[in-house]
């Protein structure tokens, strides 16, 4: 049952670094243990920064927002501070030598630590301008060098030979042309889309309910293609021929869907598709493939000859991700150029900072932003930066460093209370510097004096990281702190439901046994021997149980709490305690409460009241922390916060829909918003056997920061791993407290809109009672000036928190990026994976208040019009019929429609309200790469795996089509894992992977692979290993056997087949989004 035999060994990344921060590896994440993964990248499963900086004990106070009264740049009071007493102590020293961090306190034997040492290529933005990774984003646009014609995207393929050729694509698409050409011309410059030119009004569809927050709808037509387009209904055969009529094709043993309603057509010809040799199946029923898409399955007339959309030239993910890694993966991404476009989430790759913030920390929709708000709102591209403050990096690149501007605070601008960063301007000698935010002028303290050279910057430019690197952190004064007073170092409380169900499963027994162990893990910073952090325990049921574990105690004592309408923690003295001090109480205890409770029979939870009793310990604790809450049950108790079972699929596509992702009842609320003035953070564990209302008892987790694990019909055989996984790392991982985060731009753009798990009392700070390394919060940017393409567009994005140990420190994150009038450039340099993550978040949120499908035809509506705008006034004059398609965007229509298919949008009849209302609020914090695998899940060819290479075999399309009855494939999504084995699977590699001798004993009851001692199943092991080593959240194992009834769940994974529930197929949208960028163009 011990998981954790391993002792814990020393940071094998070397010592810290004293003067900043160490990097210290917590012995679960990064070493081996029995079938953990270890990530080939360190940026999930690896080290987790530390903090080496010790930290007197500090107290506490609620602030809402920057104390930016705080942070005078004060004139006088710092004369005593000489510029050299500065690199004395945590900053940089002032010469031209390398601050201390790579100095003389740095220990020989780890410089790999400090960017410093890698010269000058690391160690800022150098005198001269850095190489261009790529042309610059403002060179003037080239008409045909950018877009992409799907009929040119053939040479891009790798499966199967250039098939339709440009000319049948042509006449393919030219069969969906609606009208007349003169109809389909280009509509004179202005009129937009058949609305108004700049402002947009909704001139056709119904307006824009006035539930979906947020501006980036704004004006477009929420109700489906415009009404008054009469020529729609003379349009498109019937996607069904065109997506997959394959007269004669043989299926291959794979059970596709039900044969085609339509008789078969005679169409291209059917293809072969590369090396899998499948064909691709039929996809029937084209009036069923998109109920949300109004005109779109039964169009009136009769349908023009079908002609089929060939599946391998319509643009490929797989080939895309692809070349990037060909072309991006080879060199370092050095970030000194303003605007670059960073490689993509998918592409391994190091990044160097010399001077913007690693794409790790901040990515955006686009890297340049139109300079006027018309022209951002005729492309309706949402500006966006999808920003994880806290992100992991993998070891090979440097830590933020941190650096001390002394008793006065961090050096900001006096008016717009900016950080100093690389991007203000030193002038008159030295003795002032520009905001680049906001322009105002601002003396430079005596102690931060230093003269200028020749060019006009500062000579300490390359040793202070805040002037010559895009992320650093700031140690805070007292005047950050509540109250004026240092924070004291943050709680856990670990709160274990221990009601009849929990019991009976064993939860409560393994719960115990890994806290034993488990509790030697918590995060420390630096070398400090021991964790600052204390903890406490509570057990539950109908009931509190409080327990003393005072280490001067024998045994632990029980206080019970049953009157819940009035929380409070019946001891103070022995409540949170010292792991080191209280070691053997606390195994007393953890051995006890199996027993303790091995015969109850209440069944019955309450919910509510555990959260205010670790609330109520931590203030009295006067300290900030996190709840760690294993929960098994609807808490139907009678208590504050009960709730009662009011599920209702029949809610399902009704108006009422929405209800089922709001909480029940406000007391949630209320109850997350005292969580977040007292920093206090909650995560849940979730092992319910039926509802238990995720939509509501995440209100507390959601707002605070924390996160929600979900272990439905929690086995102990099956579940055990996974969960001690998920556990181990949440405990571990690097999580700051008490947190503020605000975004300043530049003058011109500021920031609107937050997406993620947090709370906001106003409109600027984003406040998370703890904020852990995976967590993502996605900011979207509204014009309220002109921008200029000379100076471009600014964000720094300022991150205050209390580290593990109790230090208060900003961490500052800055980016430039460029600006410009063509709307061309705006189009070269988009991102398309960040762009999907703000859409999927941006409509995960409208569900809430809106009409599903009200969402989903808002989303389309704006891809169209993206995708509209970039044809009429980018692309390069072609036939009217011809889908044309940016190149950093041409993924958008089939990632577009995954996000459409997912189970919050369209759920499939397996889909409980619980796991929509989990996967809503999982998506709301994910990044860029998360959302990336989960709405379009990579599928790897395992037997075409090599064996003695650590490579991973090339990735395939997600299709039933590209999967041979012959091999095993693996598709992972970032929550679940599927092992798909084909019927005609040699008996070999079964016995290999399974050690059972035929198809049919294999068992998909495994949640883990047999561990076997040859070549494929070591290989294959390794490549599941490898892949949960990347994720942030242990992956259930799930065996499919081809024509098993499973299948059909995996099915649900192959996002580019039309799906069960409803959603279209990847061929069959893009004749759909043709056809709406058709008619707004027209
Ligand atoms: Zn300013």
């Amino acid at each position: 049952m011990s998981v954790n035999q391993q002792a814990h060994t020393g940071p094998p990344y070397g010592q810290p670094q004293p003067g900043y921060q160490g990097y210290q590896q917590p012995a679960y994440g990064g070493q081996s243990l029995p079938g953990v993964p270890q990530s080939q990248y360190g940026a999930y499963n690896g080290p987790m920064p530390g903090y080496q900086q010790p930290v007197p004990p500090q107290g506490y106070f609620p602030s809402l927002g920057f104390p930016s009264k705080g942070s005078p740049v004060s004139l006088n009071s710092d004369t005593s501070l000489a510029p050299n007493f500065i690199g004395s102590l945590r900053a940089p020293p002032t010469s031209g030598a390398p601050p201390p961090a790579s100095g003389a306190s740095h220990p020989s034997g780890h410089l790999a630590y400090s960017p410093f040492e890698h010269g000058d290529v690391q160690n800022g933005i150098p005198a001269s301008a850095a190489p261009m990774q790529r042309p610059p984003a403002s060179q003037p646009f080239l008409p045909g060098s950018a877009p992409t014609p799907v009929s040119q995207i053939s040479t891009f393929q790798q499966y199967g030979p250039p098939p339709a050729s440009v000319q049948q694509l042509r006449n393919h698409m030219a069969g969906m042309t609606i009208g007349s050409t003169a109809a389909s011309a280009p509509p004179p410059a202005g009129l937009g889309y058949g609305v108004g030119p700049s402002s947009y009004p909704p001139t056709t569809g119904a307006p824009r309910p006035p539930a979906m927050p947020g501006p980036p709808l704004t004006g477009q037509t929420v109700a489906g293609p415009p009404s008054s387009q009469p020529n729609h209904v003379s349009s498109p055969p019937p996607p069904s021929s065109m997506a997959g009529l394959h007269p004669g094709t043989p299926m291959s043993g794979l059970h596709g869907p039900p044969p085609p309603t339509h008789p078969p057509q005679p169409g291209y010809q059917m293809q072969q598709n590369g090396s899998f040799g499948q064909m691709r199946g039929p996809q029937p029923n084209y009036g069923g493939a998109y109920p949300g898409a109004p005109n779109y399955g039964s169009p009136p007339g009769p349908p023009p000859p079908p002609k089929r959309l060939d599946p391998d030239s319509i643009p490929s993910p797989i080939q895309v991700i692809e070349d990037d890694r060909n072309n991006r993966g080879s060199e370092p991404f050095v970030t000194g150029v303003r605007g670059q476009v960073p490689p993509l989430v998918t592409t391994n790759f190091l990044v160097k900072d010399q001077g913007n913030a690693s794409p790790r920390y901040i990515r955006c929709t686009s890297y340049n932003i139109p300079c006027t708000s018309d022209m951002a709102k005729q492309s309706q591209v949402p500006l966006a930066a999808v920003i994880k403050p806290l992100a992991t990096l993998p070891p090979e690149e440097t830590l933020p460093y941190l650096v001390d501007h002394g008793e006065s605070g961090p050096v900001r601008c006096n008016r717009c209370k900016a950080y100093m960063c690389p991007f203000m301007q030193f002038i008159e000698g030295g003795r002032r510097f520009q905001c680049c935010f906001c322009s105002c002028v601002t003396e430079v303290p005596p102690h931060y004096f230093q003269h200028l050279d020749h060019t006009g910057k500062r000579v300490d430019f390359y040793d202070r990281p805040e002037l010559s690197l895009g992320s650093y952190e700031f140690l805070a004064t007292v005047d950050y702190c509540k109250n004026n007073k240092f924070p004291s170092p943050p709680a856990f409380i670990f709160m274990i439901d221990v009601s009849y169900n929990a019991v009976k499963s064993g939860l409560v027994r393994l719960i115990c046994e890994e806290l034993k162990s488990l509790l030697d893990y918590l995060p420390r910073e630096g070398n400090m021997e021991e964790s600052a952090i204390r903890v406490g325990f509570v057990t539950y049921n109908k009931v509190l149980h409080f327990y003393n574990v005072k280490s001067s105690l024998a045994q632990p004592q029980m206080m019970v709490v049953s009157d819940v309408a009035d929380m409070f923690v019946p001891l103070l003295d022995g409540f949170l305690v010292n792991v080191n001090e209280s070691r053997t109480v606390i195994a007393s205890l953890l051995d006890q409460i199996p027993e303790m409770f091995a015969d109850t029979r209440e069944t019955e939870t309450v919910f509510a009241p555990v959260i205010q009793a670790g609330l109520e310990a931590l203030k009295a604790a006067e300290c900030a922390g996190k709840l760690f809450i294993f929960h098994t049950s609807l808490p139907i108790a009678e208590a504050p916060g009960k709730l009662k079972n009011r599920d209702d699929r029949k809610l399902i596509n009704t108006d009422k829909e929405k209800t089922l992702f709001q909480p029940q009842t406000s007391f949630y609320n209320n109850l997350a918003k005292d969580c977040v003035a007292q920093g206090c953070c909650v995560d849940l564990f979730l092992f319910p056997n039926q509802y238990l209302d995720v939509a509501t008892l995440g209100v507390v987790p959601y707002q605070t920061g924390g996160s929600i694990y979900k272990y439905a019909y929690f086995q102990l055989e099956t579940d055990q791993y996974r969960f001690l996984n998920d556990l181990r790392r949440d405990v571990q991982k690097e999580v700051g407290f008490d947190a503020v985060m605000r975004v300043r731009t530049s003058t011109g753009i500021r920031a609107t809109d937050f997406f993620g798990a947090f709370y906001m009392s106003n409109t600027t700070d984003v406040e998370m009672a703890g904020l852990d390394c995976d967590k993502t919060i996605t900011v979207e940017f509204k014009h309220d000036d002109k921008l200029s393409e000379d100076s471009g567009a600014l964000l720094q994005c300022a991150l205050l928190y209390t580290s593990c140990a109790g230090q208060r420190r900003l961490r500052i994150h800055n980016l430039s990026l460029n600006c410009c009038t063509q709307l061309a450039d705006l189009y070269r340099n988009c991102e398309t994976d960040t762009l999907i993550n703000y859409l999927a978040k941006y409509a995960y949120r409208g569900v809430l208040n809106s009409p599903v499908k009200t969402v989903r035809d808002a989303l389309i509506n704006q891809c169209a019009q993206i995708l509209a705008c970039y044809r009429k006034n980018c692309a390069s004059p072609s036939s009217a019929g011809q889908l044309i398609l940016p190149e950093c965007m041409k993924l958008l229509p089939v990632y577009l429609n995954c996000v459409l298919k997912s189970d919050v949008l369209q759920p499939g009849p397996e889909v409980t309200t619980d796991d929509r209302a989990y996967i809503r609020q999982l998506v709301t914090s994910m990044d860029v790469a998360e959302t990336n695998v989960f709405f379009y899940p990579r599928l790897l060819p395992l037997t075409k795996a090599d064996v003695d290479s650590d490579s991973l075999p090339a990735a395939i399309r997600n299709s039933e089509e590209r999967l041979s009855k012959g091999d095993i494939y693996l598709l992972e999504n970032g929550l679940n894992v599927f092992v798909w084995v084909g019927v005609s699977v040699q008996q070999g590699l079964i016995q290999n992977l399974f050690g059972v001798s035929s198809f049919s004993q294999i068992s998909n009851a495994l949640s883990t692979l047999p561990v076997l001692e040859n070549p494929f199943s070591k290989k294959v092991r390794s490549i599941v290993d490898m892949i949960q080593g990347q994720r942030s959240r242990y992956m259930k194992l799930i065996i499919v056997k081809q024509e098993d009834k499973l299948e059909m769940l995996f099915k649900h994974f192959l996002v580019e087949d039309k799906s069960l529930s409803g959603g279209a197929s990847y061929v069959d949208f893009l004749c759909h989004m043709h056809k709406e960028i058709r008619q707004l163009l027209s």
